[in-house]
Order: structure tokens, then C-alpha cells, then sequence
């Protein structure tokens, strides 16, 4: 069996965790004796937050001791996760001499940004793989303690040659024969550790694949060598059709087809990076996410075939920190450019638009939108040449939730819509905005945001997501 398996930073958060895992690497590995392996490392937990705010620290306040004092404080974390995870002495030494040679050309490039106090995509990318690239190490020092042979590599090491588009790079053509050269020849006795999110371009300058990049990482590498599965484990049960910790009755998705998962993930539940189905969607490997904490649990397949259950709706999740705009304006309706205006001074910002609305009237357009970026998107639209004489009300609200039920089941299924918004009815929660793409696998809406659990609890019942 060819398996490429990923751990996210939770996984290997610790120094235990660390060890936790390389001694199920070593059990998978033996557990069979034409088992192949391939492993995917996140950075260790928040490390990469971490970097973004020092780094971002460092440029604004240009000072040379907030350099130091970050590097020192994550050096101890992993050399103290190093110390723990790995037991030989001689692994230990040449690991920890790893992160010192990392931690070198951190101090270079963190000292540069502080000097010159601007920090480009560019730059932000290379410091951002210092997560990965200081992880990686450690976990293939901890296999190799466990007594199987382990090498690490970046993603560029391996063939995941990129555009220049810092902070989500895309793929080049040449992806899949390439990795397919490098990862093919590894495998076998050895475990070939590759750092998730990071890739390279054909210049060699290190880009990322956008937050959460690792699980693209696996699946890229997967499609890449025909993996039979991918296994990306977590410390849940799988992926859960709501949120355990605020949804009662909240339960494990035993089957999900790859759009279900797709649409959960656009929705931003954090099961898997948006783009990490489209590799595999055309091989058809099954996705399996496990539990670590249960690691014999078959945890959530996601597979090619569209339906298993006859659930209509199967999982609910919220995305917390949004805001709606309004655009609105009689003369919108006259002005048919208005809308890809407003669109491309968007895009041009850099907003992710989540949710999109234009009534019949056509008077107004409303857009869901990440809060954090809504101060940028209002400046954006300010921009344009038509305000105040087309657009003549812009307005935002910063106090909602976007809540996404998401099912194949409910293609073509009547009355699925009708049963979401009577259970928010009845529970007297009113609904701010509402769209369902045509593929109607989805349907999402907002409400305020103190509504927004009962609502999903409301819906969770109605449809008996729960059993
Ligand atoms: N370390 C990266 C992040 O935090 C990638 C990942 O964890 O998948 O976004
Ligand atoms: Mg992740």
C-alpha cells in the first residue's frame, strides 16, 4: 500500500506529539511489508501565526532586539521539542546543528527586514517556511530514532515548482512529473519527510500555497505518485458534521464525497485547504482523515461517488468575523459595468468575497466578506469613480455570522430551503441574506451574531445531522 500521510501543527505541537507520531509512522510502516510511506509535516502548533507577527512587529518598529529575542524563544521551543522527540544522540546533535543553521538564516533575513522595515509577499514567504522547514527536521530525526530510515525536504526539494504569486502560489504544468521523479526513487526502505505548505519557484525563490497549505501538499504529492490513500490526521474524530464544541449531538461524517468536502472547505471549516481536492479529484484517491488519538478508526473517507446516506444536509459550519456590505444606489440597475467594477477594484485589494447577493431590483448589491479585510474592501470601493453619484449608500455590518449547510443531497431535493429557514422562523432568528449556488449543494446565509449557534443548532436537529 502507497500511502502519503499528513500531520497538521496540532499534531506535532510538542515534543511528545512529535514522538507520538514518528512511533506511528514506524508501527504503519511495519505493519506491512509493502507499506510506502510518504510524510507531510505542518510547523509546529501557531508557529506560523507567530512568524507573521514578529515579522510584521519587526518591520514597524525596526528594532534590532526584537529579533533576538524571537529567535532565541524559538530556538528553545524546538530544541526542546528536538530534545524530547528523539532519543538517539547522535540524530539529536545533527538535528539541533539543523536548526541552527535555520535559525542563522532567519536572523539574516528577520535583520534585513528590521533594517530596511518593509516586508515584501517575498520576503514574507520565505520567513513564513521557516515553520515547516524547522519542523521537518525534528520529525524525521524522531522516525529515524524509531529506528526507520528518514530524510526531509521542502516542497521545492521535491518538485512543487511554482508561479511567483507569494502567499498562495499556483502550480506550474510540470508538477506532477517532476515530484513524481523525485518522490518515486525515496520509497521503499526510507521515508521521504517533506515540509507542507512551502514551494519553490523555477528561480528557487521559496513561495507558499496560502494558509493551511499543508493538506495541498499531501494531496498534490499524492495524485503525484498514485498514492492509494491520504491520510490526513487530526486530533478529532474526522471530519464532524458541526462543531462538537458548540453544536450538541455534533457527530462523525463517516463518508463525504470530494464536492461536499470542497464546499465545507470554501465555507472555511477548517477540515481541509480549499484546494487540496482538485489533485486527487481526477485519480480518484480517497482522502481519509484520522484520528490520532484513535488511530485504528476508519476517521472520514472522502471519496468520487456523490451520496451514501440519504441525508439531505449533512454537515453546518459557521464562519465567524464577517461583515456585510452594501452597496446600494437606483442607478446601479442603469449602470451594467458597475457590478465588475466594484468587483475588480476588489480583487485588485486582495478581498475574498464569501458571499455574494444582487436582489431583482437591482438596486443594491450586498457582499459577505472576512472582517479583517473590510476596511480595505470599503477604501476599494470608495475608489471607484461612482460614488455618491450611482452608488449612493455604502454601508457595512461587522455584527454577523455566515452559517453554510452543506449536503448533495440537497440537489434537486424540494423543500430542503424551505426546511432551513422555517427552522430559523421558529426559533425567531431573522436572516440577513441568503444565496444557494445552482449546484445547490450548498445553502448559505447570514444572521446575527449572537443568533448564529442557536441557528445552527436549530438546523443541525431539523435535519438530524446528529444520527
Ligand atoms: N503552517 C501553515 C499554516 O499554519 C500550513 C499548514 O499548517 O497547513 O497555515
Ligand atoms: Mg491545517
Amino acid at each position: 500500500m502507497r500511502v502519503v500521510m499528513k500531520f497538521g501543527g496540532s499534531a506535532v505541537a510538542n515534543g511528545e506529539k512529535i514522538k507520538r507520531v514518528a512511533n506511528l509512522v514506524e508501527r504503519s510502516k511495519e505493519a506491512a511489508d509493502n507499506m510506502e510511506i510518504v510524510v507531510v509535516t505542518s510547523a509546529i502548533y501557531a508557529v506560523t501565526d507567530t512568524i507573521y507577527e514578529q515579522a510584521n512587529r519587526i518591520a514597524e518598529e525596526c528594532k534590532e532586539e526584537n529579533v533576538k529575542e524571537f529567535l532565541v524563544e524559538l530556538q528553545e521551543k524546538h530544541d526542546e521539542a528536538a530534545y524530547v522527540a528523539i532519543d538517539d544522540a547522535q540524530v539529536l546533535e545533527r538535528v539541533k546543528n539543523e536548526i541552527r543553521t535555520r535559525m542563522t538564516e532567519m536572523e539574516k533575513a528577520l535583520t534585513g527586514i528590521c533594517l530596511l522595515g518593509e516586508l515584501t509577499l517575498r520576503s514574507l514567504d520565505y520567513i513564513g517556511s521557516f515553520g515547516e522547514r524547522l519542523a521537518a527536521p525534528i520529525l524525521a530525526g524522531a522516525i529515524q530514532s524509531a529506528g526507520i530510515d528518514a530524510v526531509h525536504f521542502t516542497g521545492g526539494d521535491v518538485g512543487i515548482i511554482t508561479n511567483a504569486e507569494y502567499g498562495s502560489a499556483q502550480l506550474m504544468g510540470s508538477v506532477e512529473q517532476a515530484v513524481r521523479a523525485r518522490i518515486m526513487p525515496l520509497l521503499g526502505d526510507m521515508i521521504p519527510v517533506v515540509c507542507g505548505f512551502t514551494g519553490e519557484t523555477q528561480e528557487g525563490k521559496i513561495t507558499t500555497l496560502g494558509r493551511g497549505g499543508s493538506d495541498y501538499t499531501a494531496t498534490i504529492i499524492g495524485a503525484a505518485i498514485d498514492a492509494d490513500e491520504i491520510w490526513l490526521w487530526k486530533d478529532t474524530a474526522g471530519i464532524m458534521s458541526a462543531d462538537p464544541k458548540r453544536i450538541k449531538n455534533a457527530r462523525k461524517i463517516p463518508y463525504m464525497s470530494y464536492i461536499e468536502a470542497m464546499e465545507l472547505s470554501y465555507f472555511g471549516a477548517a477540515v481541509l485547504h480549499p484546494r487540496a481536492i482538485e489533485p486527487v479529484m481526477k485519480k480518484k484517491i480517497p482522502i481519509r482523515v484520522k484520528n490520532l488519538l484513535d488511530p485504528d478508526d476508519e476517521g472520514t473517507l472522502i471519496g468520487e461517488e456523490l451520496e451514501k446516506t440519504k441525508k439531505a444536509a449533512k454537515a453546518i459550519t459557521l464562519i465567524e468575523n464577517t461583515s456585510i456590505v452594501n452597496i446600494a444606489g437606483t442607478g446601479i440597475r442603469s449602470i451594467s459595468d458597475i457590478a465588475s467594477r466594484i468587483f475588480s477594484v476588489l480583487a485588485a485589494k486582495n478581498v475574498d468575497i464569501i458571499m455574494i447577493s444582487h436582489g431583482s431590483s437591482e438596486r443594491t448589491i450586498s457582499l459577505v466578506i472576512d472582517s479583517a479585510q473590510l476596511e480595505r474592501a470599503i477604501d476599494a470601493i470608495q475608489s471607484i469613480h461612482a460614488v455618491d453619484t450611482v452608488i449612493r449608500d455604502l454601508t457595512s455590518d461587522s455584527n454577523v455570522c455566515t452559517v453554510g449547510v452543506v449536503g448533495v443531497g440537497m440537489a434537486g431535493t424540494v423543500g430542503v430551503a424551505g426546511k432551513v429557514f422555517s427552522a430559523l422562523g421558529n426559533e425567531g432568528i431573522s436572516v440577513k441574506m441568503i444565496s444557494q449556488g445552482s449546484s445547490e449543494f450548498n445553502i448559505s446565509f447570514v444572521v446575527q451574531k449572537d443568533e448564529a449557534y442557536k441557528a445552527a443548532q436549530a438546523i443541525h436537529d431539523v435535519f438530524e445531522m446528529g444520527s
